[in-house]
């Protein structure tokens, strides 16, 4: 299993449901769960950092790489585990993705676990915010006009975890889970829970899953363009570095990418200092913890932005 740096409590789990001959996706969710559980981490699940208006949303997708069955939520709110809702959107639905009320309304019909997501740190966090932006929780939610305040609450606050995995017989299977950007625009969705986007995976050739400024996992479909370089034969590593120089060549903004090919070779890349990876085999004690290679946005035009754009950019 590869998972980004901040699901590493997770992996010991998601490695027992392997060693004992269980499936990728049953993995990659026992693994996402966890995370999604622990009020610590401010970027996913309970104890996410909610949107402008106090509200925790959550976007979550799973994939299963041999069939190409997929589920996603978006814009979840009061749900524990949105990934176990997207897997049942996959699973029970004709469908492969619900958002907002349709979601929480589907949630509410499985039986899914309630929860109060915003916990009493994150509110603080959120009302510390609004009150740099002039604004109270009160006088947030009279307002007709959302825009200005939210220009003024999104900084470069995000998080998500990734979790990708090979089991015994070859299934690949990717989840990703994140309560998004903080304190964004009600309804905003990021590249979580959009197949191809912020997560893909085709058990023939690997798996890739993105964390870092979504919209730019939109706009280059990163997900999916990476699993195509495996199968074009590109290396793990080369293809995770592509796929930074492909986001830095649209904007400069944080971005961060984990890639697992079908026979097991992982690698990680960002254009950020010190971002880290994890990943943890059924051979096994703990997960272990690399540094993810770096990939700095180069300025628009100067001779190395033109080889890295040749190397692999979308130009
Ligand atoms: N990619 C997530 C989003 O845009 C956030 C993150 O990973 O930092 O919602």
């Amino acid at each position: 299993m590869v998972a980004s740096g901040n699901g590493a409590p997770a992996l010991p789990a998601g490695i027992r449901i392997l060693a004992r001959g269980g499936s990728a996706l049953d993995a990659v969710e026992a693994c996402a769960k966890f995370i999604e559980a622990d009020p610590t981490d401010t970027s996913v699940g309970r104890g996410g950092r909610p949107n402008v208006l106090g509200v925790v949303e959550l976007d979550a997708s799973i994939m299963d790489g041999t069939t190409h069955r997929t589920g996603a939520v978006a814009a979840l709110a009061g749900y524990l585990h949105p990934i176990s809702v997207a897997r049942a959107v996959m699973e029970r639905t004709p469908h492969v993705f619900l958002v907002g009320n349709g979601a929480a309304r589907f949630a509410r019909e499985i039986g899914a676990n309630r929860a109060q997501n915003l916990t009493a740190s994150t509110r603080k966090l959120w009302v510390e915010r609004l009150g740099k932006a002039g604004e109270t929780p009160a006088s947030v939610r009279r307002r007709a006009k959302l825009l200005g305040v939210v220009r003024k609450t999104v900084k470069e606050e995000r998080g998500t975890v990734n979790f990708l995995a090979l089991d015994r017989r070859g299934d690949v299977a990717s989840a990703v889970s994140t309560s998004g950007w903080a304190y964004k625009y009600p309804g905003r969705v990021g590249d979580s829970p959009i197949i191809g986007a912020g997560n893909f995976c085709d058990s023939r050739y690997g798996a890739a899953a993105c964390t870092g400024y979504g919209e730019l996992a939109i706009r280059g479909v990163t997900a999916k363009t990476a699993v195509d370089r495996l199968a074009s034969g590109m290396p793990v590593d080369v293809t995770a570095q592509a796929a930074i120089a492909d986001a830095n060549a649209l904007e400069d903004a944080a971005f961060n990418i984990v890639v697992l090919s079908a026979d097991g070779a992982h690698a990680a890349a960002t254009n950020r200092e010190g971002r880290r990876y994890v990943w943890m085999t059924a051979a096994m004690k703990e997960p272990a913890t690399a540094l993810r290679a770096l990939v700095p946005r180069e300025r628009r035009g100067s001779p190395s932005s033109r080889a890295s754009a040749r190397a692999g950019s979308l130009r």
